[in-house]
């Protein structure tokens, strides 16, 4: 069989064991067709790359697509730079062109700023900057929100609301009147009435979709794991994939419960209609399970207390959202249905809970579900062993955890010793566990899989921005790390078959770098460059 095209004089890294390393690639029919021994037909277009360094296309386990393409397209952006003043001046400019009753949406502000934007008259100062329009901007962890008073009274939220499950209603203390800080699920309210009044149409949803997925391409993306999803969101890719245009692995992740996103439906009505929205290229695989919230909130689960505080006292652990026969009830509904399943859990308390599940879920005669362990960046050391055991695989996202603001935040409501002890990815490696990467973006500023390399290599802030390594015993090497961003999390997402390595007869999804990573300074990983990216056999980047 003649290739289609063949890369010759590159440098080929194919994370496949079986050949690591190749000079030349042909592909055929969209599909690795040899590395090295091939030959050239008529009309086979041969290109020397000159020596560059070529590799599968990047897998990111975990990100949510539709939001970063949403608020890419439609939504106010600001960095986490910007202070109260500023954000308030980029509330004035975005207000202008808006009609009077318009929401504004936008984000991410620092959560350093919750105390500053914790205020009766910061929520005043915001409803000045948008003329009295409702307001609702996200944080940098996605999980809270600062919403204005138009936006709490659209939302029926008063002095009187009590917090609910999941969530506080900051109040500013001298007047115990909300201040618009809304924390976790407390903002849900909040959400659903801005989607009573914003629906975006079927179109602007596909848009969003094809917006973030371009840009995941600038990355050298070419499969990704979107960790939960709406039916509006389903629906998006399905008809991007009927019309020819979506050009990536997508496996997507149903939403069982919702601290969060404010989406509906879920559960059980989710995973039902799923099923509908599988093309070639999108597999609604997976459900996703939220077992904990986040540590900064007093939201995570563990096994020993946090530090004490007056909001929660000395002996405050955090409990998973789940019991165990619930959490076990699910497991099993969606292995039933053929789904596998994403469980975020950031505490020991709700690792060691979703462990326990999958261990009555193997134990029943279950060998094939997949789970997923999402950030799992505390383990009890008593438990490292158990995810390979048990199949479970670890999705880290290193973006959250190397030196930066969110560990200052854990370690502020940690004991330092805990703070410390954090993302044991050599020792989970060496107890056999699979370790998928994930950039969790948009909750990352971007979903540069090479400042996620970086990061699992030196346990160092890529950018030199924030000092200091985190329990640097956990590093992983280059080539696994790499692996990490590739074959580990295609196989961790059930699309290994198809993609994660330069293997003959996978798709031929591959990236070409601006340097070869393995033979460049490992302090400036995070600068690589994609210069080409190809799915299918078919470039959709070129820088
Ligand atoms: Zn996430």
């Amino acid at each position: 069989m003649a290739a289609d095209l063949i890369l010759t004089n590159a440098t080929v890294h194919t994370v496949d064991p079986a050949r690591p390393r190749a000079t030349t690639l042909a592909v055929e029919g969209g599909r690795v067709l040899a590395l090295d021994d091939v030959e050239a037909g008529p009309d086979t277009e041969v290109r020397d790359l000159g020596g560059a360094f070529v590799m599968p296309g990047l897998v990111d386990v975990h990100n949510h697509h539709a939001l970063a393409g949403r608020a890419a397209l439609f939504e106010l952006t600001f960095g986490g730079d910007h202070g109260f003043e500023a954000i308030l001046d980029a509330v004035r400019a975005w207000s202008r062109d808006l009609g009077p009753d318009e929401w504004v949406v936008g984000g991410a502000w620092a959560s350093t700023l919750v105390e500053t934007l914790s205020k009766e008259s910061a929520r005043r100062a915001l409803d000045e900057a948008a003329g009295g329009r409702p307001v609702m901007l996200s944080d940098d962890s996605r999980h809270n929100r600062w919403v204005s008073s138009r936006a709490l009274e659209l939302a029926g939220v008063t002095a009187a609301t009590p917090d609910p499950a999941g969530g506080v209603i900051v109040r500013d203390p001298a007047t115990g009147e909300p201040t618009g800080v809304l924390l976790e699920a407390a903002g849900i309210q909040v959400e659903r009435a801005l989607q009573e009044k914003r629906k975006l149409t079927v179109d602007q949803h596909a848009a969003a979709s094809r917006h973030a997925i371009a840009t995941l391409h600038s990355y050298g993306i070419t499969a990704f794991q979107d960790a939960g999803v709406s039916v509006d969101i389903l629906g998006a890719l399905k008809s991007l994939d009927e019309a020819g245009e979506l050009a990536a692995w997508v496996v997507t992740s149903l939403l069982i419960n919702d601290p969060i996103f404010g989406f509906d439906p879920i559960g059980s009505a989710l995973i039902e209609a799923g099923a509908r929205y599988r093309t070639e290229h999108h597999r609604p695989d997976f459900v996703k399970i939220f077992l904990d919230g986040v540590p900064p909130t007093h939201t995570a689960a563990f096994l020993e207390p946090y530090l004490p505080d007056e909001a929660h006292g000395a002996c405050f652990h955090g409990a998973p959202t789940m019991a165990p026969d619930e959490l076990e009830g699910w497991l099993r509904a969606a292995a039933a249905a053929g789904l596998s399943a994403k469980i975020h859990c950031t505490g020991d308390a709700a690792v060691r809970a979703t462990l326990d599940a999958v261990g009555k879920l193997r134990a029943g005669g279950d060998t094939t579900t997949k789970v997923q362990i999402a950030h799992g960046q505390f383990v009890h050391p008593d438990d490292l062993a158990r995810f390979g055991a048990l199949g479970v695989a670890a999705d880290i996202s290193p973006f959250l955890w190397v030196p930066g603001v969110i560990p200052s935040a854990i370690a502020n409501v940690l004991p330092a010793e805990r703070a410390a002890r954090m993302q044991p990815n050599r020792a989970l490696l060496d107890s056999g566990a699979l370790v998928a990467g994930g950039s969790d973006w948009p909750v990352s500023e971007s979903p540069n899989a090479f400042e996620g390399i970086q990061g699992l290599v030196t346990r160092q802030d890529p950018t030199g921005a924030h000092p200091g390594a985190l329990w640097p015993e956990q590093a992983i090497t280059l080539a696994e790390a790499v692996e990490a961003f590739t074959l580990s999390g295609a196989r961790a997402m059930g699309v290994d078959d198809v993609t994660g390595s330069l293997t003959p007869g996978k798709s031929a999804d591959f990236v070409i770098l601006d340097r070869d990573p393995f033979d460049s300074p490992v302090e400036a990983l995070y600068t690589t460059e994609v210069v080409e990216t190809w799915f299918a056999g078919r470039r959709v980047f070129q820088r």
